[in-house]
C-alpha cells in the first residue's frame, strides 16, 4: 500500500475518505464520543499542512429513504462533525450540504492550499452503498470529479463495498492514509506470530455476530475467555440454566461445535462462573450475584460476576498479547459496569501488545476514564478489525493495494 508521505499533495484537491461515524445522543443529537474525528486528526493535519486541499468524504449512522432528499430529511447530518472538527483543528472547516452535488462543486472549487472541508453524509446518496456495481461506480465518478487525488483513511469503513470505498479509489491516484496504516499493522502483528500467550475476550451481545472471529481464533489464540450477552448461549450449549439472559437458541448447535474444536486444537474456553442476575433490563434493576449452576429462571444476567472478574482477570495475567472486543455486561449501565472495568484494568495491566476493537468496547474504556495509552492499541473498527481476524478481503484495503 502507497502512503500519504509518498504522495505529492501540495496544492492538490484531495479526497480523503475518513470514519467520522461517532455515536450521538439519542435525544440531543449531540456527539458522546468523539475517539473517531480524533483518530482521523493525524492525516487530516499532514495534507492541510503539506498544501493540500482537503476534501473529507465519510458517513454516519444509517439513514433511511430511497432518496437523496428522503435521507437528508430524516438521517443524522455529518454537519455536527464538521464543527466537531474544526474546534479540534483550530481552524474553520468548511461545509457543503450535499455529497456530489452543487454545494459539493463550490465548496471544492473555494477550496485554498490548506483548507479543509467536509460533505454531507455519503450515505444519503442511496448508491452508496448500492449492490448494484454499474450504480456505486457512477455515484463514484461524481466524487472523482470534486478531486485530484484519493487518499482512504476510514479504517471502520474499509469492510464495506461501497462507492466512497471501493469503487472511488479506482478512478484517481491513491494512498493509505495514517489511520490505516497503523490499524492494519497492529492487525498483522496479532495474525502473524503474535507473542504468546495470545489471549482473546470476546463479549458483547450476540455470538451470531462473533462465531466467525471466533473460529479463525481458535487457530491463533491460546486462549478465549467469553463474556456479556454472548457468554449466555456458550453456558446453555453446556447445559446450564439461563433465564431470561439473551440467548441465541439457533445458535447453541454452532457454538457446541466451537466448544469441540476448541477441545481438539487445546484452545483454552473459560466461561463466567458467576454472574449478575437482574430482575430485568433497566439501570436500577433489583441485582443479585449468582453462581451459573444457580441461575434464577426469573431473572436476566446483566455483568461478570466478582469470581468471573477475578478469574478473567488471571487468565490475563500471563498474556503477552491480548485482543479484547466486547464488553461482558451492561456497561452503559454504571451498576452493571463492574465486569466490562475489571476486563479493562486487567487488559490495561498486560506486559504485552494488547488491542480493544469494537465501538462499544473502546466507549467503555473511555467511560471509566481511562486514557487511551493504556493499551496497545484501540481500534476505531469493531466490524472491521473483527473482519481482519476472520481472514477476509477487506474491500477498502484490496482497493487500496493496486
Ligand atoms: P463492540 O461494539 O465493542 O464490538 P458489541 O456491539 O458486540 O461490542 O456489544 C456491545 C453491547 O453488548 C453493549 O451495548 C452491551 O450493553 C451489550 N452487552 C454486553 N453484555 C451484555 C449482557 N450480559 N446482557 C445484555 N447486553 C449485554
Ligand atoms: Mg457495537
Amino acid at each position: 500500500m502507497r502512503t500519504v508521505d509518498e504522495l505529492d499533495v501540495a496544492g492538490q484537491r484531495v479526497l480523503l475518505r475518513a470514519d467520522l461515524n461517532v455515536p450521538l445522543d439519542k435525544s440531543t443529537g449531540e456527539i458522546t464520543d468523539d475517539g473517531r474525528i480524533r483518530a482521523s486528526l493525524p492525516v487530516i493535519r499532514k495534507l492541510s499542512e503539506r498544501g493540500a486541499k482537503v476534501l473529507i468524504l465519510a458517513h454516519l449512522g444509517r439513514p433511511k429513504g430511497d432518496t437523496f432528499a428522503e435521507r437528508a430529511a430524516g438521517g443524522p447530518s455529518l454537519r455536527i462533525v464538521a464543527g466537531r472538527l474544526s474546534e479540534l483543528l483550530g481552524k474553520p472547516v468548511a461545509f457543503a450540504a450535499d455529497v456530489v452535488g452543487e454545494d459539493a462543486g463550490r465548496v471544492s472549487q473555494a477550496l485554498n492550499d490548506g483548507d479543509v472541508a467536509v460533505l454531507e453524509n455519503v450515505r444519503f446518496e442511496p448508491a452508496e452503498t448500492a449492490k448494484d456495481d454499474a450504480e456505486r461506480r457512477a455515484l463514484a465518478e461524481r466524487m472523482a470529479r470534486l478531486g485530484d487525488l484519493y487518499v482512504g483513511d476510514g479504517f471502520g469503513a474499509v469492510h464495506r463495498k461501497h462507492a466512497s470505498v471501493y469503487d472511488l479509489p479506482a478512478l484517481l491516484p491513491h494512498a493509505a492514509g495514517d489511520l490505516i496504516v497503523a490499524e492494519v499493522s497492529v492487525l498483522k502483528r496479532l495474525t502473524d506470530n503474535p507473542e504468546r500467550p495470545f489471549v482473546v475476550v470476546l463479549g458483547g451481545s450476540k455470538p451470531s455476530d462473533k462465531l466467525g472471529v471466533i473460529n479463525n481464533l481458535l487457530g491463533l489464540a491460546d486462549r478465549i475467555l467469553i463474556g456479556g450477552g454472548m457468554s449466555y448461549t456458550f453456558l446453555a450449549a453446556q447445559g446450564y440454566e439461563v433465564g431470561n439472559s439473551l440467548l441465541e437458541a439457533d445458535q447453541i448447535p454452532a457454538v457446541q461445535a466451537v466448544l469441540e474444536q476448541a477441545a481438539a486444537r487445546g484452545v483454552e474456553i473459560v466461561l463466567p462462573v458467576d454472574l449478575v442476575a437482574a430482575s430485568h433490563y433497566a439501570p436500577d434493576a433489583d441485582h443479585i450475584v449468582v453462581s451459573v449452576k444457580s441461575f434464577p429462571a426469573e431473572r436476566e444476567g446483566v455483568d461478570a460476576g466478582p469470581e468471573t472478574r477475578e478469574l478473567f482477570a488471571a487468565k490475563l495475567a500471563d498474556a503477552k498479547t491480548v485482543f479484547w472486543n466486547g464488553p461482558v455486561g451492561v456497561f452503559e449501565f454504571p451498576a452493571f459496569s463492574a465486569g466490562t472495568r475489571a476486563v479493562a484494568e486487567a487488559v490495561a495491566g498486560v506486559d504485552g501488545l494488547t488491542v480493544v476493537g469494537g465501538g462499544d468496547s473502546a466507549a467503555a474504556v473511555r467511560s471509566f476514564g481511562m486514557p487511551d495509552d493504556a493499551f496497545g492499541h484501540i481500534s476505531t473498527g469493531g466490524g472491521a478489525s473483527l473482519e481482519y481476524l476472520e481472514g477476509k478481503t477487506l474491500p477498502g484495503l484490496t482497493a487500496l493495494e493496486d
